[in-house]
């Protein structure tokens, strides 16, 4: 018999599992209903053997230390400074917005000026929200916000969100950054890499364990009865410990209403030439109905490729239909309350534990997850 039942391989699956089954010495089933390991970070050769993220490009990045040290137990890395550019009329500006980009945009006479009375007002290294640019008296530095606004923000968000421009709160507007400096790397964090030999091998370790079981290809609910409070494993009753990191709304067959998400279509294009973009991820701010394109040998550093392999990302509303992935939870005060009430009910099952992006309906990045579930791990181990 098991000691814990975990329904889903992605990070914060696999990373319980892991912790579980040799800190714990316990018995682990993990329960995967895709034909492979990893979540949504799932890498793998595409026909040209070139390297793609099935589920979207996946970067690690992080600045904490336990999580860094805990997957550099799985894998070594190839690390870099993750650069993004948006492609505004003909030219690639670097985002976010930041000094380099601001002498793309002006002429050099005017991005001096600005440069100096940014530098001088915020001074060099921060990063400035476009709302307070926008409270700024000198005309020019509230010009650099509608620029920020208008080209890399509004068109992206209503595509990324579906949103109209009224619907996008001022809030999460005012946020956006403006960066003093010169580093033109997306992430701050110390470490920003992808597993040398990809994420898939990084996860085939993970999971590699005397007391670890993985059944691929398969529901949870075609070998677990979740019925009246009470899970049955094998036609007994299963009361050890289920870590539960699929979405919580199909744990309950949606009764109550599905919990809204957006998804996106990967549309993926192989090119027989060297490069297609010459970067790793190009953001479409003001065209396009793609968010973005992502060049993979650019991403992962695979060197020798044959030919090159990029996927577009379109956004649209998640039905619940077959095939569909939902992707990121749509926050708001409505959806929050709906999850609440099937987080209720599955506080009624005894020793199950809700992890995970889909369970938690929230977003989180790689490190983040990671760190989440190695505290669970622990503290079940208490
Ligand atoms: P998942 O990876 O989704 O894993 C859940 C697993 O559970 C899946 O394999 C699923 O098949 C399985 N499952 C679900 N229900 C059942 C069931 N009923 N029965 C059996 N199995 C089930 N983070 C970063 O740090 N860097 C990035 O660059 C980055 N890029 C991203 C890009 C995109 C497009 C998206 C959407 C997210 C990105 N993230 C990134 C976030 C990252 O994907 C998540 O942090 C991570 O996937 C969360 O892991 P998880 O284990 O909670 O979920």
């Amino acid at each position: 018999m098991y000691d814990y039942i975990i329904v889903g391989s992605g990070i914060a699956g696999s990373v319980v599992a892991r912790i579980l089954a040799e800190e714990g010495n316990k018995k682990v089933l993990v329960v995967e209903r895709r034909n492979h390991i990893g979540g949504n970070c799932y890498d793998v050769e595409d026909e040209n053997g070139i390297l793609i993220h099935l589920y979207g490009p996946h970067i690690f990045h992080t600045g904490n230390e336990e999580v860094r040290a805990f997957l550099s137990r799985f894998t070594e890395w190839y690390d870099f400074g993750h650069e993004v550019v948006a492609k505004v009329g003909d030219k690639l500006i670097p985002v976010p917005f930041n000094l380099n980009t601001l002498h793309m945009v002006y002429d050099e006479e005017k991005a001096n000026y600005l440069e100096k009375k940014l530098i001088s007002e915020y001074g060099e290294g921060s990063r400035v929200p476009i709302m307070k640019l926008r409270e700024n008296d000198d005309p020019d530095v509230r010009e650099i916000a509608e620029y920020v606004y208008q080209n890399v923000f509004l068109k992206y968000t209503m595509k990324q969100w579906g949103q109209k421009p009224e619907e996008i709160s001022p809030e999460v507007t005012g946020r956006v950054p403006v960066v003093i400096s010169y580093d033109n790397r997306y992430f701050k964090d110390k470490y920003q890499s992808v597993p040398v030999d990809g994420f898939t091998p990084m996860f085939e370790k993970m999971l590699d364990h005397p007391n670890i079981d993985v059944k691929l290809d398969t529901e949870v609910k075609d070998i677990v009865e979740f019925k009246d409070g009470k899970i049955f494993f094998e036609g007994k009753e299963f009361n050890n410990g289920m870590i539960y990191t699929g979405a919580i709304d199909e744990l309950f067959d949606c009764k109550y209403g599905r919990l809204p998400y957006r998804s996106l279509d990967f549309k993926f294009e192989h090119y027989d030439q060297d490069s297609f973009q010459g970067h790793s991820v190009v953001n479409y701010t003001v065209s396009e109905d793609y968010t973005r394109i992502t060049e993979f040998k650019f991403l992962t550093g695979q060197k020798d490729t044959n030919g090159t392999t990029i996927v577009k990302e379109y956004p649209f509303a998640y039905t619940g239909k077959e095939g569909e992935i939902p992707y990121y939870a749509i926050l708001d005060e409505e959806n929050d309350k709906l999850y609440n009430k099937y987080k209720e009910d599955a506080q009624k099952f005894n020793n199950f534990h809700l992890l995970g992006r889909l369970a938690e309906y929230k977003y989180y990045n790689i490190d983040a997850m990671c760190l989440k579930a190695i505290q669970l791990a622990k503290d079940l181990l208490k």
